[in-house]
């Protein structure tokens, strides 16, 4: 992709710590967030800024280690560690975090979090009835008493419906630049565009943000309409689903590409799962934020069909050739529903299907290109 085009998101990273800090000095609060379940209208209608916090680095590990035990999720190590270590500056200037119970591991860690910032902690229910909706709901509604009391302020239905709005927009930014490479080929690699999803979450200004997302999908519009891609025709196109990847622990994508694949869709969080569902703008906001964040398809849930009819809607939407499962090492719900999700996709007769558990480090990058290099073989035969 033009350079031009990528470096603008690429800086929205680096510059962001001193929008941040300048917002503060404003008298802005900021709330750290870990998990696509946090309900970001509510932290937006009290006026702070919302930010991700959830590491994608393998060097914090060394340092949650002393506290957590090893055979554990990377991306929870990675978190606690950046944390603890006091080298996030993100988490630093946290007024709150904001944590749910989705896992186990998550939300023990969160206990240990808590013992170094105020920290509140939703309680997730693990299924998506009416009753759970109900109880999230209540949920949702403490969540907004703690804001109004930490940041002395009042959450108006006013403030609600203009975050709720300003929220649904980005989503729909974000989808369409994502339904791009449903053109084929694609005019931008995986690696590309999850540097654009994982950098414009530190932007601190949506609107700004929205229109350069536009922008950009515009602009791929017409490289595709032109026939430009840096892929042919029958390059594999892959979709990724499973953990929350980012930059850092990117190394699958990477592989991916460099042995001759595309992935074409993330359907994990901080991809297509989190975009492709809007809060109805028409209901009571508090009651729509709750039916919408609560139909998240994350392997927490149980069961969590919604995420194997997802997968298999965006096969056939992405025209995709084959899909790879990631699991990070000891995240038992991934790992375990892999094999369910294996069978629904081979019952249906759709695509290839490739597991990969892997960790932050380096240590099989070897490994994984024989593993991917011969799954994209077998893809290119079929
Ligand atoms: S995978 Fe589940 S727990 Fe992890 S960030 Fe996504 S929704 Fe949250
Ligand atoms: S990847 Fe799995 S174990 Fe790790 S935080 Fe997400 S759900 Fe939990």
């Amino acid at each position: 992709m033009e350079a031009d085009l990528l470096c603008e998101f690429e800086n929205l990273r680096s510059n962001s710590i001193a929008e941040i800090q300048a917002a503060k000095a404003e008298g802005r609060k900021v709330v750290g967030k870990y998990c696509i379940y946090t309900p970001t209208e509510l932290v937006m209608a009290a006026g702070a800024i919302p930010l991700p916090l959830c590491s994608t680095k393998q060097d914090p590990i060394s340092v949650a280690e002393k506290v957590l035990p090893r055979n554990l999720c990377p991306l929870i190590k990675s978190s606690y560690g950046f944390a603890a270590s006091g080298a996030c500056p993100y988490f630093n200037i946290s007024d709150l975090l904001i944590a749910e119970t989705t896992c186990d591991g998550k939300k023990k860690m969160y206990e240990l979090l808590a013992e170094l910032k105020p920290l509140h902690l939703l309680q997730l229910p693990q299924t998506q009835d009416m009753n759970a909706l109900e109880y999230w709901h209540s949920e949702i509604t403490k969540l907004k008493d703690r804001l109004e009391k930490d940041f002395s302020v009042t959450i108006t239905e006013q403030n609600l419906r203009e975050a709720i709005h300003l929220l649904n927009e980005e989503r729909r930014s974000l989808k369409d630049l994502q339904d791009i490479t449903k053109h084929k080929p694609s005019p931008i690699s995986g690696l590309d565009l999850l540097t654009i999803l994982y950098n414009r979450g530190f932007s601190i200004d949506k609107e700004a943000t929205i229109q350069r997302v536009d922008r950009l999908t515009l602009k791929l519009k017409e490289l595709s309409n032109q026939g430009v891609s840096p892929f042919k025709t029958n390059t594999p196109r892959i979709l990724l689903t499973g953990v929350p990847v980012g930059i850092g622990c990117h190394k699958v994508v990477q592989i991916i590409e460099e042995n001759g694949g595309n992935v074409v869709c993330f359907e994990s969080c901080g991809g297509y799962k989190g975009v492709c569902d809007q809060v109805d703008e028409e209901k009571e906001p508090l009651l729509a934020i709750a039916e919408k964040y609560l139909a998240t398809p994350c392997s927490c849930m149980s069961p969590n069909n919604t995420r194997f009819e997802l997968v298999q809607r965006l096969i056939e939407e992405f025209k995709v050739d084959g899909v790879v499962d990631l699991t990070w090492q000891a995240c038992h719900t991934y790992n375990i529903e892999s094999y369910s999700l294996k069978k629904y996709l081979q019952e249906r007769k759709t695509v290839p299907f490739l597991q990969i558990e892997t960790d932050y480090s380096e240590s099989d990058i070897e490994q994984l290109k024989v593993r991917i290099e011969a799954f994209l073989e077998i893809i290119s035969v079929t």
